[in-house]
């Protein structure tokens, strides 16, 4: 329809075929390039592939034509600090302890069950296909450090509480185990009493800090201001509404970096074709284990979370997901969640109309530690690479890899094969040789970009689902906002101030017409 106005009569003239391919063109012309952007890379990757020569690419030329892709990965980057600080406290500061108290519990619930859901489904498909005994054998190569799960578990609790925040945005803590040599006597003839000194080395754990930014850290530290702002009534004002300015100016850049990525997609994804290993050095064991983790994934995605979203929120949810289509092809693109943040607020924002206190508290949050496709994927892994050395795993195994795949996965950080560094957890957990990751090395980056993407959808969803639950008190704390609001204007009326005060940014009108300072 489009309404026009003449002479003060509004007509309603219905939008003819051309118009409206038009308007759907407009409304989803981002989508649209992204696609094309994507065709583009693949097919510019596979053709300098199959070029004559191709091999002969030098590093060089492939980090040359990776730049614009950089770009793009590194103005994501940049946004998420300003986002999630800026997100979560103005979320939780306008928000009272109860409302957000449960939204968080919401979160929490929806996050591990979905994540455990996942595992499962990973578990059931990776004993039913058992593509660790197809035949082909698959070379290793390099090698990884084993990480105790414990101290594993450590470090993520240690994180939460970073020593200086200013250092989190880029260094995070890691129990690093060195060794060290010492001496003792040792007695070779009992009756002679003879002693020479023995030579031992033992293990010493310690903490350093390794390069990254400790986003958990940055959560936390922001989940206790905002609830602490929020708590100050009156007196935190102006945090609340510096930290709602700043979301919003973020959201503008988010927007501008979003016109961008299409030509950034272009150049991340042909080069990582480019630079892929040969797939005919990809033996039948890798491509049972890549249909595995491609079929978790596919029905963790397009089943089970759409399902439950559908009866939590009686609501469609391939609407939902048809929404959330530029965050999922960013995820897809950058093979990281965490750089995809800005999009999927946006999408959930201003595509999927979520309350946008909901989605500047569940989407962060569940960016750093909901990883559904991460979990699936360590799982499913993890008894690969039990079933390529032939050891069979014990119930209690299983177990034991569901559980620490859903540790590892929330502990793995959203960026680029963060999965595969944590997964030693999970191997080192059942006692499972951690240089064995080294297997599925070479399809690591294929595989990272479905299950990142399957990440980003996990979070999307969460935030649908605690939105809509949330509703009953969402509207309660509006309701008193207004009767707070309104007894403010009956007072300052009655002290002689016009309503304007509050309307006009902070600004006070006076009787007479003079604009003033703050109240
Ligand atoms: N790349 C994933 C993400 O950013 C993490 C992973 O490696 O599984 O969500």
């Amino acid at each position: 329809m489009v309404t026009v106005t003449k002479d003060g009569v509004t007509r309603n003239i219905p939008m003819t075929t051309s118009q409206k391919i038009l308007h759907h063109i407009k409304a989803n012309l981002i989508i649209i390039l992204m696609v094309i952007a994507l065709a583009i890379g693949v097919i510019a990757g596979l053709t300098v592939r199959t070029a004559d020569g191709w091999e002969y690419w030098q590093k060089r030329k492939i980090f040359y034509l990776r730049f614009p892709g950089d770009l793009l990965m590194n103005m994501l980057k940049m946004l998420i600090l300003p986002l999630i600080i800026s997100s979560i406290i103005s979320s939780l500061a306008s928000l009272n302890a109860k409302a957000s108290g449960k939204m968080g519990l919401r979160a929490v619930v929806y996050y591990l069950t979905t994540t455990f859901a996942a595992v499962i489904m990973g578990i059931i498909l990776v004993l039913a296909i058992e593509p660790g005994k197809k035949g082909g054998e698959i070379t290793r190569s390099g090698s990884s450090k084993e990480q105790e799960p414990l101290e594993a578990l450590f470090d993520l609790i240690r994180n939460c509480f970073p020593d200086n925040l200013v250092e989190s945005a880029f260094r995070r803590q890691t129990t690093v185990t060195g060794t060290f040599k010492y001496q003792l006597p040792i007695t070779l003839d009992d009756e002679n009493k003879t002693e020479v000194m023995g030579n031992y080395t033992s293990e010493s754990p310690n903490v350093e800090k390794s390069e990254g930014m400790n986003i958990l850290g940055i959560v936390v530290f922001s989940v206790f201001l905002g609830a602490v702002i929020a708590s100050m009534g009156h007196a935190g004002k102006p945090l609340l509404d510096f930290f709602e300015a700043l979301h919003v100016a973020t959201m503008k850049l988010t927007m501008l970096v979003i016109w961008y990525s299409p030509i950034g997609i272009i150049f991340l994804v042909s080069t990582k074709l480019i630079e892929m290993e040969n797939p005919g050095t990809i033996f039948i064991q890798l491509g049972y284990y890549m249909l595995t983790v491609l079929a978790g994934l596919a029905a963790h995605g397009l089943i089970v979370l759409p399902v439950v979203y559908l009866i939590a929120t009686r609501k469609n949810p391939l609407i939902f997901m048809y929404n959330m289509l530029k965050a999922l092809l960013t995820a897809w693109g950058t093979a990281s969640s965490s750089a995809t943040l800005p999009v999927t607020m946006e999408c959930l924002e201003h595509r999927n109309n979520i309350d946008i206190r909901v989605a500047k508290f569940v989407a962060p949050i569940g960016a750093t530690i909901n990883m559904d496709g991460t979990a699936l994927y360590e799982a499913v892994a993890a008894i690969f690479i039990a079933q390529v050395n032939g050891v069979g795993l014990s119930i209690g195994e299983v177990i034991t890899v569901s559980l620490t795949a859903t540790a590892a996965a929330i502990g793995a950080a959203g960026i680029p094969s963060a999965g595969l560094v944590t997964m030693t957890i999970v191997l080192t957990a059942v006692g499972l040789p951690t240089e064995d990751v080294s297997l599925i090395l070479a399809i690591d980056w294929f595989l990272d970009r479905f299950r990142t993407a399957i990440n980003v959808l996990g979070d999307s969803f969460g935030a649908g689902i605690v939105d809509h639950l949330s509703k009953a008190d969402l509207s309660e704390i509006d309701h008193l906002n207004e009767l707070e609001m309104a007894e403010e204007t009956t007072k300052a009326e009655e002290a002689g101030i016009t309503n304007t005060a509050f309307v006009n940014g902070g600004m006070k009108e006076t009787e007479n017409g003079e604009i003033g300072s703050r109240l």
